[in-house]
């Protein structure tokens, strides 16, 4: 639907055209909203609100319609909107702004699949006041533990903070039943809406939620632009986290009187033309109508829900099709590394995550270190799926092929022959060194935080040489090849000379180019040599 309006959709990646299922990362730009900013700053560029000037008059009108046209949309009022440059700023903020009113021994209850978005802010407000966080589980069908939420949520809450839609599993969480307890004990209800108002009609009053926050360039607008609704009454209360130009009605040396709503919580210059490019977005998504993508994105879901489970050896990680559940769709490829499979797919055209998605503690809750992830808008197709079926099961096919041989050749499986060369395939299947060392001089655990990579080093040092070396853990195909093969490298060897290595000597290990996005995974291995290196240098300091 619509996909003609999309630029970069006609797109060839490696000969094939673009496939682009990443839209729970970001979404894609109409033309209108490029054309838009376009022309903001051809046309009208300068500073809001100080300006007598005819273009600081037809930029602050623009701005302020902005903020005009997002509460509409989710049926707030025009003071409730502030700008923000996504929603990590949006729950920042609300996170400082709510902190005057947490108190020691106060509870603050979020769900164990929140982004890190909607995590690190509130870890950090319990650290600063010595608050406590509690988290509602989630269930064996990937929804929250409702029941639960009775039980955590007490007396002593003073703030839920909960995602509407999970970020790696679509669940789509009932906030009105969260509302309805959360307000019975006075706590304050915070919505990160990130991946839910690209997809869901939203209504912040239905809702019942006190604050709520989303980003504009998931819902097909500019980066750097998000939101964060506030009730109005609340808004009036809280004081301003941020100062600076604009949010004040009167100034002398000592003293500052906060300006009117939104622009007390909205410092300095802010990104006008990113709000403009939001403002366009919204138009256009209620020009098809956010029921209209709704249903089209379920279908859709659905449809990839059936084809996706189908496919031997791929397990869905979330709910099943009956559920409430949004257009991501996550998965694992049974023997493939997430990234691999990632990989293997962007070479076939098609654009997937890998990893952890921001949502650490959710993937060790569920026992993976990480998921591949496709997520939908409008404008894809269930050709589209059918392709992105099509690419799995041809990797799937080689893996069963290769287990066939492995019976009478003594090989295991392997993954994409074409996509990585063959001491790395070697490497993958059978790693050298991989054991544990107990009587080690250095053990050092390194984790690559992009896709959940993880692998302990052990090195054995008698007089200044490597004398044994090993490791352990798992990862895709270049980490565990990396470090492979760079503990061949260094046995024997003096420390002198480790540590003259370099990532480009790991490179030539690798002997293949490593694009940017995999730099990470290759030199997991550099890392925990150089980390575990200086970690005994300082023990011995
Ligand atoms: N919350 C959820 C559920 C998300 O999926 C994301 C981004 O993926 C965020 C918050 C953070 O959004 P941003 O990086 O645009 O600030």
């Amino acid at each position: 639907m619509n996909k003609e309006d999309f630029p970069i959709l006609n797109k060839n990646i490696f000969g094939k055209p673009l496939i682009y299922l990443d839209n729970a990362a970001t979404s894609q730009k109409p033309k209108k909203v490029i054309e838009a900013m376009t022309s903001f700053y051809e046309n009208d560029n300068a500073n809001v609100h100080r300006g007598i000037h005819t273009l600081s008059e037809k930029s602050t009108v623009k701005f302020e319609k902005a903020h005009e046209t997002v509460a509409k949309f989710i049926w707030a009022e025009k003071e409730e909107i502030i700008f923000t440059s996504g929603a990590t700023e949006s729950l920042n903020m609300i996170a400082r702004m709510l902190e005057e009113d947490i108190n020691e021994g106060d509870e603050i209850v979020l769900s164990v699949m929140e982004h890190h978005s909607n995590l690190i802010p509130w870890q950090e407000l319990a650290r600063r006041k010595n608050a406590v966080l509690k988290f509602i589980p989630v269930d064996e069908n990937y929804g929250l533990a409702i029941d639960q939420v009775d039980k955590l949520i007490t007396e002593k809450t003073k703030i839920v903070a909960i995602t509407q839609m999970s970020n790696v599993l679509g669940t789509i969480n009932s906030i009105t039943k969260i509302a309805d307890i959360v307000h019975k004990v006075g706590a304050y209800l915070i919505v990160d809406a990130a991946q839910s108002v690209p997809h869901l009609k939203i209504d912040v009053k239905d809702l019942g939620c006190d604050f709520l926050a989303f980003s504009g360039h998931k819902v097909y607008g500019p980066m750097g632009t998000g939101i964060l609704y506030g009730r109005k009454d609340l808004l009036k209360k809280l004081l301003p986290i941020n100062f600076g130009g604009g949010m004040v009605n009167g100034v002398t040396l000592e003293t500052a009187k906060w300006g009117d709503l939104p622009e007390k919580f909205e410092a300095g210059t802010p990104n006008v033309a990113g709000a403009i490019g939001l403002a366009v977005a919204i138009e256009y998504i209620q020009s098809i109508g956010i029921d209209v993508i709704e249903t089209y994105c379920r279908e859709l879901t659905n449809y990839a829900l059936d084809k996706l489970s189908a496919i031997p050896g791929v397990k869905i990680i979330g709910p099943g099709k009956s559920l409430m559940r949004g257009p991501v769709v996550s998965f694992t490829v049974e023997g493939i590394h997430p990234h691999d499979v990632a990989e293997m797919l962007n070479k076939n055209g098609i654009a997937v995550r890998a990893g952890h998605h921001c949502a650490m503690p959710l993937l060790t809750e569920l026992n993976l270190s990480g998921v591949t992830r496709a997520s939908f808008s409008f404008y894809n197709t269930k050709e589209d799926v059918d392709a992105l079926v099509n690419a799995i099961s041809e990797v799937k096919q080689n893996v069963s092929i290769n287990k066939e041989i492995s019976k009478t050749t003594e090989t295991t499986e392997t993954i994409d022959q074409e996509l990585y060369q063959e001491n790395i395939l070697d490497h993958y299947k059978n790693p050298h060194n991989k054991l544990e060392m107990i009587d080690c001089t250095v053990k050092h655990p390194e984790l690559n935080p992009l896709c959940g990579d993880k692998i302990v080093l052990y090195l054995k040092i008698v007089d200044g040489i490597i004398t044994d070396v090993s490791f352990q853990g798992d990862g895709c195909a270049i980490s565990q090849a990396s470090i492979s093969m760079l503990t061949d490298l260094i046995k024997g060897k003096t420390l002198n000379v480790v540590k003259t290595y370099t990532e480009k000597d790991v490179y030539d290990l690798l002997g293949i180019p490593i694009s940017h996005t995999r730099q990470k995974c290759a030199l997991l291995s550099l890392k925990a040599l150089r980390n575990g290196l200086t970690s005994l240098e300082e023990e011995n300091a």
